[in-house]
Parts: C-alpha cells; sequence; structure tokens
C-alpha cells in the first residue's frame, strides 16, 4: 500500500462523525483500512484490541532520521534523500505480469532514477514539481545513482520517514505499513491508557521509565537513547515476571506436603554399588534422603558434568522409594537411553529385590498392555521409558517418585504431566548433563532445588583434544586405526545426515559408505542419525556397545547420555558446526571408561571468532565454564532449542544480551517475594496476574 494512501484514509474518517473515544479495548477491526479478511490476519498474530496491539513490540528498527543528499547518499544501506520529482512517471510494461515505472528525482546535488517493479499506482501518486522525502538503498556512481522501489512521502506530510520507523513481525495479510500506521494513532491516543503494571517501588529502584514512555518509544523512538530506555523498560518487566513466576511456583512447591520414605543409612544402599561413590555423589544422596524424610514434597535438580554418576545418585532415590513401599519413574528423552538405564538399573537394583519394568513406544502393543498392568498392579517398582510414560493408559498403584533425566529436553509442562499420575504429589528429581550458566538456570530451574555434582569418578582422565585441518586427515585415520588395533571403538560425528542436505558438509549417509569402502574396507564401520527408525537406530546402538562395531558414523544422536566406556576417540567432522555445549556434550561420550581419550575436531574455518571458540574448547573441559563461554559467545540458543525449555516465549528480551538485567530483574523478584510471598498486596497484584498471562499456554501449572 502507498504510504500516502493512509494519510488519505485517515483524514477521511476524522472530518465524518465524530468517532468515540479509542480505548484499549477497542477493536482494530473499527479503524478504516480493516476489514474483516484483515482483522482475521491481525488476530493470528493475537491483535484484536488497541490494547494488543500497543503491546506488541517491533522486532528491529530502521533508522530513517538521516536525510542525505542524493550525490552523497551511501551505497552500503537504505537511507533517506529529500529530493524533487521532475517529471511525470513513465510506466512501461515489459511483458505479462512485470512493468516498471521510472522517474528522476533531483536535489541540489544532483540526480537519480527513481525505479519501481510492479508499482504502477505510482504514477498517479508522484506529482511532478512536488518534493518527497525516499526511502531507499541508493546504488550507482555519478549520474547514475538509482534508488529501487523506495518508500516515499510528500514532504508537507511524512509519518514513516524522517523517523526511526518500527519493524513488525508479520503474518501473510499484515505488512509492516498497516501495523505502523495503526499503532501510531494508538500510541498517539492511547498509550498514557496503558496500565502501568510494575510495582512503583521496583520501578523507581531500578530507574525505569514509564509504561507510557515506553510503550511510544518502543513503536516510535525519538531517537536511539529513548529506544534504549524504552527497551529496558520492556525487557526488565518481562525477565522479572518470568522470575516472579518462577519463585512463586518454587515456594508453592515447597509448602507441598509430599510422602515420608523412611530414612534408611545411605551406606545400606551403596553395597549395592559396584564402585565407591565419589564424595559429590555421596553428598548428593544425603540431600535427597534429607528432602524424601522431611515430610514435604522434594522438586529438586541434579546438575553433573557428563559422566559424573547421575545414574547411581537416582537409583539410590528409586531404592529408597521402593523401601517405603511406593514405585517410581524415570523418564529418558530417546529410546536409547531409555534402554541404557533400564539395564543398569535392573542390574543394580535387582539384589535388592527392585523389579525395574521397561516402557518405550517401540514395544509392540502386546507389551505395553502386559506392562501397564503391572504398573497398574504395583508389581513394577521402577518404570523406565520415554514419553510413552506420559500416556493416558499408564497409571501406577502408588507412584511416589518422579526421575526425569536430561531435563533440558522435557518442558516444564511435561514434568508436571508425569508428576500428575501420581494420587499425591509425588517427588520430582531431575537430572542434567547440561552445565548451564547459573543466571540461565535460575530461569529454566528456578522453580527446583539444586544440587551439582561437581567431581568426577576417579581415574578418568580428561579428554585429549586437538583441533586440525583437512591436511591432517590422513593423519587421523591413521590414528584411527591404531586406536582400533588396540580394541577401543571410535566415534566420527558429521552435521549432516545426507548428501547435498547442507552443501559441502560431511554427511553421515554418503561418507559412512567411503569409509567402509575406501577407507577402513577392513574395519568394522557402522552409521546412525535421527532420521533412522528407531528400531534400527537401537540395533546399530547396541551392536556399538557389545563392540560389534568399531566406527560408528553419527549425527548428534549419540549425544545424549549414552555409555559405551571403551569408546575411546571421538572424530568431529566440520566443528565449526557446533556450538561449545554441544562439543561439550558430543566430548562426553569418550572418556568414561579406564584408557587414555582423546577428541579430534576437523575444521578448515578461518574465521577468528570460530578460532577461538574450538581453541577454547581444546583446552577447557570444565563444563560449567564451557557454558558461560558458550552463552558469551553463541546466546543462549542451545539452552533453549525449540521451545525445549518449556518456559513462555520472551518477547522483548534477547537472553544472551540482557544478562545484566536479568540478574537484576531475578534481585528485584526476590525482594519482592520476600516481602509479600503471596503477591497480595494491591500494588503486587498486576504483577500476579501478569504471572498468570505469561505461563497461560503452560496450561494449570498455577492453579
Ligand atoms: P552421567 O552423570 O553422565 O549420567 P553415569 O551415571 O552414566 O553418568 O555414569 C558414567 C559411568 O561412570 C558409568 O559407567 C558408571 O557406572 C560409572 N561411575 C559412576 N560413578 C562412579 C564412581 N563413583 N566410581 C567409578 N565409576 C563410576
Ligand atoms: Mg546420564
Amino acid at each position: 500500500m502507498p504510504l500516502g494512501s493512509i494519510c488519505v484514509t485517515i483524514e477521511t474518517q476524522s472530518s465524518g462523525r465524530e468517532a468515540p473515544a479509542m480505548v484499549l479495548d477497542t477493536p482494530l477491526q473499527s479503524f478504516p483500512g480493516v476489514g474483516p479478511a484483515k482483522a482475521k490476519a491481525l488476530a493470528k498474530l493475537g491483535l484484536e484490541t488497541v490494547g494488543d496491539l500497543l503491546t506488541y513490540w517491533p522486532r528491529a528498527y530502521e533508522d530513517r532520521t538521516k536525510i542525505y543528499l542524493i550525490a552523497q547518499a551511501p551505497e552500503a544501506e537504505p537511507v533517506c534523500v529529500s529530493a524533487l520529482v521532475a517529471e511525470t512517471p513513465s510506466v512501461s510494461y515489459i511483458r505479462k505480469g512485470l512493468n516498471i515505472t521510472k522517474c528522476r528525482i533531483v536535489d541540489g546535488s544532483g540526480a537519480a532514477q527513481a525505479v519501481f517493479f510492479n508499482q504502477d499506482y505510482v504514477r498517479r501518486a508522484l506529482r511532478a514539481g512536488e518534493s518527497y522525502i525516499f526511502y531507499g538503498r541508493v546504488e550507482g556512481a555519478g549520474n547514475r545513482r538509482q534508488l529501487t522501489n523506495p518508500v516515499f512521502e510528500r514532504e508537507d506530510r511524512i509519518r514513516f520517514t524522517g523517523r526511526i520507523m518500527p519493524v513488525y513481525p508479520l503474518t501473510a495479510g499484515v505488512s509492516n505499513n498497516l501495523l505502523a500506521g495503526l499503532a501510531l494513532r494508538c500510541v498517539e491516543d492511547c498509550a498514557g491508557l496503558l496500565p502501568d503494571e510494575l510495582p512503583g517501588a521496583v520501578r523507581q529502584e531500578h530507574t525505569l521509565c514509564t509504561m507510557e514512555y515506553a510503550c511510544q518509544n518502543l513503536h516510535f523512538p525519538v531517537d536511539q537513547e529513548a529506544l534504549a530506555l524504552a527497551r529496558r523498560r520492556a525487557v526488565f518487566e518481562e525477565l522479572f515476571t518470568l522470575s516472579c513466576g518462577m519463585a512463586f511456583l518454587r515456594s508453592r512447591r515447597a509448602a507441598l506436603t509430599g510422602q515420608v520414605f523412611p530414612g534408611r543409612a545411605v551406606e545400606e544402599f551403596l553395597k549395592l554399588l559396584p564402585f565407591v561413590p565419589t564424595g559429590a555423589q555421596k553428598r548428593a544422596m544425603e540431600e535427597l534422603l534429607a528432602d524424601l524424610t522431611s515430610g514435604r514434597a522434594m522438586n529438586r535438580l541434579i546438575q553433573g558434568d557428563v559422566g559424573s554418576g547421575k545414574t547411581a545418585v537416582a537409583a539410590f532415590a528409586a531404592w529408597l522409594a521402593h523401601a517405603g513401599g511406593f514405585q517410581s519413574a524415570m523418564m529418558a528423552p530417546t529410546e536409547i537411553l531409555a534402554h541404557q538405564h533400564y539395564e543398569t538399573l535392573r542390574e543394580l537394583l535387582a539384589p535388592a529385590g527392585i523389579k525395574v519394568g521397561l516402557l518405550t513406544g517401540s514395544l509392540t502393543s502386546t507389551e505395553k498392555k502386559t506392562m501397564y498392568a503391572s504398573l497398574e498392579s504395583g508389581f513394577i517398582d521402577l518404570a523406565v521409558g520415554t514419553h510413552a510414560l506420559l500416556s493416558e493408559k499408564v497409571g501406577y498403584q502408588n507412584l511416589g517418585l518422579v526421575i526425569t533425566d536430561e531435563q533440558h529436553r522435557f518442558g516444564v509442562g511435561q514434568r508436571s504431566a508425569l508428576s500428575s499420575k501420581a494420587q499425591n504429589q509425588p517427588h520430582v528429581l531431575v537430572m542434567s548433563a547440561t552445565p548451564i550458566p547459573r543466571t540461565l538456570a535460575l530461569l529454566i530451574y528456578g522453580d527446583l532445588d539444586v544440587t551439582i555434582i561437581d567431581e568426577l569418578p576417579p581415574g578418568r582422565t580428561p579428554v585429549e583434544t586437538y583441533l586440525v585441518g583437512e591436511d591432517k586427515r590422513q593423519r587421523m585415520y591413521g590414528f584411527v586405526r591404531k586406536q582400533v588395533a588396540e580394541g577401543r571403538q571410535v566415534y566420527i560425528i558429521c552435521p549432516a545426515v545426507e548428501e547435498g542436505e547442507a552443501g559441502e558438509l560431511k554427511a553421515v549417509t554418503a561418507f559412512a559408505r567411503e569409509l567402509s569402502e575406501q577407507v577402513f574396507p577392513d574395519l568394522r564401520v557402522a552409521f546412525v542419525h535421527g532420521k533412522l527408525k528407531s528400531k534400527d537406530k537401537e540395533a546399530v546402538m547396541s551392536a556399538f556397545a557389545r563392540g560389534e562395531v568399531d566406527v560408528l558414523v553419527s549425527t548428534t544422536v549419540v549425544e545424549v547420555g549414552v555409555d559405551v566406556p571403551n569408546a575411546s576417540l571421538m572424530v568431529i567432522e566440520n566443528a565449526e558446526r557446533f556450538g561449545l555445549s554441544q562439543l561439550h556434550q558430543l566430548r562426553g561420550r569418550v572418556g568414561r571408561g579406564r584408557w587414555q581419550s582423546y577428541c579430534v575436531l576437523i575444521s578448515d574455518n578461518r574465521a577468528p571468532e570460530t578460532r577461538e571458540r574450538l581453541r577454547y574448547f581444546c583446552q577447557t573441559t570444565d563444563g560449567f565454564k564451557i557454558a558461560e563461554k558458550d552463552l558469551e559467545l553463541r546466546g543462549p540458543g542451545d539452552f533453549f532449542g525449540q521451545r525445549q525449555h518449556g518456559l513462555p516465549v520472551l518477547r522483548a528480551a534477547d537472553l544472551a544480551g540482557d544478562t545484566r538485567v536479568l540478574k537484576e530483574a531475578q534481585q528485584a523478584a526476590e525482594a519482592l517475594l520476600r516481602a509479600d510471598p503471596a503477591l497480595a498486596d494491591p500494588e503486587n497484584r498486576p504483577v500476579m496476574e501478569k504471572i498468570r498471562r505469561l505461563f497461560r499456554e503452560e496450561g494449570d501449572i498455577f492453579n
């Protein structure tokens, strides 16, 4: 839509009958230019009323404040020029579906050609002899300067040029100009009506601007400084609400009564273990014992680096549950992992008379039925499985403990879905091998108590890590051979599954073929990736675990939790493609046995940031340090993949850039809840309402 026409439509409206005053509840459909179809498209963005639009923040901005002379306009980015239209635009019809409108424009410094593709309305919209502001990229030198498809407005009616212009997230049928036009009207009339939901004391203490100012300057910032102030307020408010929500959940959970498990001595359990526990494992067990016998419902996260021995700690909790006559359930994110846990726990707990069952999606329906029956009758004491444990058909006789492994893959909602299978509030134990920077941990796990296992079992030597280029490929193959000759096994990780999927990247299927046919015809090479059927995946993984495969070519599906102590070498192809935390997870697959282990990163990428990242990885084995660095370098994407975190979507905050505000918001939230734990003070009630709205998608966790 040409910008000019928006002005016209709005003018016609105000010339008519006096329109009723606009309020936050005014439907957007009552605006001229918004018919039923547009209203429907807007609703897809969650925009139905003036109030919705006012809190719909732009995702970016275009700085259209500076006006350049045509001769001096830089080519690199779009800019504004103020110029006179020198002639009536001419339209040439090139072929069906393509016409070009052109006209010369001039200012004191020179002239340029304005060119429009398929916008023949421009012929009438641009009048010869009038001055306009054009916004676009000025290309070409000297008298061949050209602007292609610029935005323009008559100089005496500018709205969207000469200012910082908001760029909104869009959907089909909703243009940025439509939103900006609506926002301009709404902000002018209604920004002052938005309730200020931050308690006044918090706003003052953290020097945050008012809601009105924030709203005005998030949509149409006066200048960059005003935008920064406005953004700070919006980001703070969002993170503050989230932090309050998590802290609130946590305090409410802390008040729940829980089953009392018997106070058996940890030593009794330790007799079952084939090894001496580390100090950290013992401390974790003591903490669990205290929780589980306290009479309050436990909600605890155990965070420990890969290989730190979390399974034994979980086994202790299940053992204690059994001693108290309760069943336990343990949920893992993949079938492979569920299977491995099942094997480990069955062996470990059998001498104590604990019956362990496995429930995954790939069981036959008869097998599943048998499992359902055994869980319901209480025959099985510990159910290990995947998401299948969440199925409606699963019921327990008396579920007392819920364990989820590799928690970052499950959301808050799924965690509570599993808990809801119990008649009474079960104890909840969450295990994560992803070291998460403290600030983020508070957000993701803010509703849990945290135990950190910061010690590896003795005798583990750190994995030696090297970064090499393609020129060392033959030497690397020699090294693979040497490891296999010594009886060890090797992982080779590729970033892609199929050839051509991502250009030059090593792809699992093709590379595995090349290795087995040309490079290692005498070795047993197999491959696995996420697109295989889970039965096939399982078969390959278990063959590898049994030592029947020498070299396993794989995508990152091996990233999670798989335990093959005999594997001593991990080669990572196109290492530049992986984030630090992911590399750390991958490397954790080796160095789990008594052999010196190695990790070889292959990358020819020369970008300095990449070199820095990969070198840092070679020198560091501490998962928490790596996680901090990852957050600093790449942002929180790896920690918050595709809403796996189960947190509400953040609209203003960018967790990587805003960690300082995050810390401040967390402190403010803690202080507020200390003073008013139920958020019952009238001034704090809006915060409670906001929490409810923010977590709305998470179902009923606040009820
Ligand atoms: P993670 O924390 O990654 O889940 P696991 O529980 O799978 O670690 O343990 C990794 C390996 O270390 C397993 O083979 C386990 O038997 C072994 N292990 C765990 N604790 C100890 C210990 N204290 N001493 C020796 N080996 C241990
Ligand atoms: Mg584990």
